[in-house]
This record gives C-alpha cells, sequence and structure tokens, in this order.
C-alpha cells in the first residue's frame, strides 16, 4: 500500500507531515511520488492566510477530478483547516473520507482500516529523507490568542513534550544521521511552563547539548514576552546553539499591537533585541510583519517602517493582513485597510528589507563562514555547487576544489568553511577554503 502526502504552510506541518509517514512506514507502507499511484492521499494543509486555504481547495478539486478518471485512493485532509467540526468541511467536500485536526491522525487510520497509532511514532519508525536537519515539535498549540491568529483554534492549548521525551527523538535521529535539529513551538520559550519542576527552553537545550552527532541546535519561533535573559544565557554559552532568533514583532506601532493583543509594546521588543545583541555578538535576528491589519494609519505603518529600518533585520518575513473566520479580530474589528493599500506596504517592506539584507549580507564578502553541507545541486547557469546555511541560518551555494578540497570532497553532513565571494539579499556564493569537517 502507498501514501502521498501534500504539505504546506509552516515547520510545524512539515514536522507532522513526517510524524504520519513515519507512523505509515511502520505499518508497511512506501511513499507515492503522486497522487494516481498511492492508496491513500493526505493533504496537510495551513489556515494562517485565505490564500494558503485556497491552495488546497484548489488541490482538492485536482483530486476529485482524478478519482473520477478511475484512479481510487482514498483522499484526508489533515491540519490546520480543519476545525474542532468538520461538519461544514464534509458539507463541502462529501468526497473526502477522513478530516483530522493537527497531529490527530486517529480518523485518517481508521479510513484506512488501523487503530489510531497514538503518540509520537518514535523511536526506531522514522525512515524519513536522508535529510541533516530535522524539525523536532517540543510544544505543541498556543495560549497567546493574538487578535488575528487561526492558529490557537485550531492547534488547541500549549502542551509541551517532557526533556526525556525529547531527548530520546533526537538520540534517535542522531543515530540516523541527523546533524542539525531545530526545535519547535509557536511560542517556543513557552516550553515548559506546563510539566513538573517547570524547565524551561534553556535547561531542554543543555540537556540536549552532549547529544553525539548533533552539530547545532536552533529553535523557532520566538515569542517576545516569553524570552528571558536565562534563555538568551543558554543560547549564548552552549556552543553547539546556533546564533540565530526568528522574533516575530508584526507592527512597529504600540496601538496596533494593542489591536493584535500581542501583549508587550515595542519598548520591550527593542529591549529584548538589543540584550540579544550584548550577549551575542554574532546573532542574525529576522522577524514576521503583519501589514494592513484593521485600522492600519498611514502613521502606524511608518512606525513599523522606521522599526525594521532601525533594528535591521536579517530577514522579514511580511504578510498582507488575511481576516481568518472565528479569530476575534474578525468578529470586532474591521477589515478596512483596502487591499491595494496593503499590496503597497507589503511591498514597501520588502523592498526596504532587501535594502537592508544586502548590506548585512556584503559585511561577509571575503569571510570564512561555517556551512552545513546540506546537498548539491545545479546553480541558474548550471554549474552543480554545494548548499547548506550558516550558523546565522543564511543560504550559502559554494564550491569545492581549493584550499587542498578536490572537487567533490566535501560531503553532506560535513561542516565546511567557506569563504565568501559574491553576496545577495537572498543568498551567499563562495568557495571551500578549508577541508570539510566532520565535527
Ligand atoms: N507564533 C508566531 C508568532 O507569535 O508570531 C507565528 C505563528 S504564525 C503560524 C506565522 C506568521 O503568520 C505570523 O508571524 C504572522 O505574521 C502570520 N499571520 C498569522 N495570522 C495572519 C493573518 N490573519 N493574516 C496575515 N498573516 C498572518
Ligand atoms: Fe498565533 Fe499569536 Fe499564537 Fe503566534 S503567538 S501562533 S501569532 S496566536
Amino acid at each position: 500500500m502507498r501514501y502521498h502526502i501534500w504539505t504546506i504552510g509552516c515547520q510545524m506541518n512539515v514536522a507532522d507531515s513526517q510524524k504520519l509517514a513515519a507512523g505509515l512506514d511502520r505499518l508497511g507502507w512506501s511513499e507515492a511520488s503522486a497522487p494516481e499511484e498511492a492508496d491513500l492521499v493526505v493533504l496537510n494543509t495551513c489556515a494562517i492566510r485565505d490564500h494558503a486555504e485556497q491552495r488546497a481547495i484548489g488541490k482538492l478539486g485536482a483530486l476529485k477530478k482524478l478519482r473520477g478518471q478511475g484512479s481510487e485512493f482514498k483522499i484526508a485532509v489533515m491540519g490546520c483547516m480543519v476545525g474542532l467540526r468538520a461538519d461544514e468541511l464534509e458539507r463541502r467536500f462529501p468526497f473526502v473520507d477522513a478530516f483530522a485536526r493537527p497531529q490527530q491522525f486517529a480518523p485518517i487510520m481508521e479510513a484506512i482500516g488501523y487503530d489510531d497509532l497514538g503518540g509520537e511514532f518514535w523511536p526506531g519508525t522514522f525512515s524519513q529523507p536522508d535529510s541533516v536537519t530535522a524539525y523536532v515539535p517540543i510544544i505543541h498549540g498556543c495560549d497567546k490568542f493574538c487578535t488575528y491568529c487561526i492558529v490557537p483554534y485550531r492547534r488547541g492549548r500549549e502542551v509541551s513534550r517532557t526533556i526525556e521525551d525529547v531527548r530520546g527523538e533526537v538520540e534517535h535521529l542522531a543515530g540516523r544521521g541527523v546533524r542539525e535539529v531545530t526545535l519547535l513551538g509557536q511560542t517556543v520559550e513557552a516550553y515548559g511552563h506546563d510539566l513538573p519542576d517547570a524547565p524551561d527552553l534553556g535547561d531542554l537545550l543543555r540537556a540536549l547539548h552532549d547529544i553525539d552527532g548533533i552539530a547545532r541546535y536552533r529553535f523557532l519561533t520566538s515569542y517576545p514576552r516569553d524570552m528571558t535573559e536565562r534563555i538568551i544565557d543558554a543560547v549564548a554559552e552552549l556552543p553547539k546553539v546556533c546564533e540565530y532568533f526568528n522574533i516575530p514583532v508584526q507592527s512597529g506601532d504600540n496601538a496596533v499591537l494593542d489591536r493584535m493583543r500581542r501583549g508587550y509594546d515595542i519598548e520591550l521588543y527593542r529591549e529584548k533585541v538589543d540584550l540579544i545583541r550584548r550577549k551575542i555578538p554574532d546573532v542574525a535576528i529576522t522577524t514576521d510583519i503583519i501589514v494592513g491589519f484593521c485600522g492600519e494609519t498611514d502613521a502606524e505603518f511608518r512606525h513599523t517602517r522606521d522599526l525594521v529600518a532601525e533594528l535591521e533585520f536579517d530577514k522579514v518575513h511580511v504578510a498582507a493582513y488575511s481576516p481568518r473566520p472565528g479569530t476575534i479580530a474578525y468578529r470586532k474589528l474591521e477589515d478596512d485597510v483596502p487591499q491595494d493599500v496593503k499590496m503597497a506596504r507589503f511591498h514597501a517592506i520588502e523592498q526596504l528589507e532587501a535594502e537592508i539584507s544586502a548590506r548585512i549580507n556584503s559585511r561577509l564578502l571575503g569571510a570564512e563562514v561555517e556551512v552545513l553541507v546540506e546537498g548539491r545541486k545545479a546553480n541558474s547557469e548550471g554549474e552543480s555547487m554545494w548548499y547548506g546555511r550558516t550558523r546565522q541560518n543564511k543560504l550559502v551555494h559554494f564550491r569545492s576544489g581549493c584550499g587542498g578540497l578536490a572537487a567533490g570532497d566535501a560531503r553532506v553532513g560535513d561542516l565546511a568553511t567557506v569563504r565568501i565571494e559574491r553576496t545577495s539579499p537572498w543568498a551567499l556564493v563562495g568557495v571551500a577554503a578549508r577541508a570539510a569537517v566532520l565535527a
């Protein structure tokens, strides 16, 4: 029996899909590269913006058509499009065999004739790709209820995994050749508050640090108010923990942050960024921003633009506000910023950020950086190059064949030292300066 899983959305969704795949593999199923070759097709969906939902709905239409042409696969929809009650979805898409909420795999397993696999599917179960990087969820759900966001309604309340549980999974991944682990949570610094003795993210990082084979740890996504000096100190002290933070600010204006119910003001955000930069000099900080949120005036938007210019983020993920039925903003605030204004603000931030990241990255010209080698592929001119990321999560394409390193010498999973020869806002290009080493 064969399965095909289509995934969009955040890293948490990627991790959920891997977990389902691992469970199915354990039952003797194998992966099919196309829906028509599969017995089960799963769409792992995202509901964060309308556009993401529309893509899943488009896929469902295509699957319905394929089935009409004689393919006999079962169809399951999982992820954040599926709420507590699926009746509306069942009415709209009667040809779907199972609807499953995030991480609730039981309806899918029942549809193909099994009991729920239950819990986390490790260890000994992952037969996932030979990737040297892996995502490991450490806290599920979110308790924050920002007014624009659907996540708490779809992923439920915060539940942390125990340190032993996470350590067991990471040891298993290390045994499979994984070299870099990204610990995941919607607000990852909330980790542990619901566990006995309330360990924090710093305690978890310390508890994972000695696992042989793992060269790097990262964590996503940071929440300014939950970020403590204790956690920042752990990142500064632990050599395997990368100098990289993704801390969504969402807006540079206090009145907008208030309407979003983010629970902090710009002064607190700035303090956290300053503290991190003081304690971790080489750090890269990225952020998320929503433009065109309900009632956002030109002046309020200017504050966001000014903050981006002032704090010089390494990268900004910018999104135009998309009203989500069921959220507080959808019920109580008016989506009154016209679409063309949203798009103009979106492009203004993108353009400003391209200039900033071009400037930040250009400082790396001639520098030697550590790259975890992830693979090899052809660049736009058809030249085959290695690629990987720096500790600051910047993408690097590089050639070997210099400094005693013959072409082809680097290996996936090595930590290579790469001299940067070209930079752009989006990536770096270089040459391996020293033999890649297995840390
Ligand atoms: N938990 C993280 C945080 O506190 O920001 C982010 C989680 S959310 C899955 C990822 C990003 O989607 C957010 O940072 C936000 O910028 C964006 N997002 C969430 N809801 C949105 C909406 N209704 N419209 C546009 N963007 C949205
Ligand atoms: Fe959504 Fe806010 Fe939770 Fe992030 S912190 S997942 S934006 S509710």
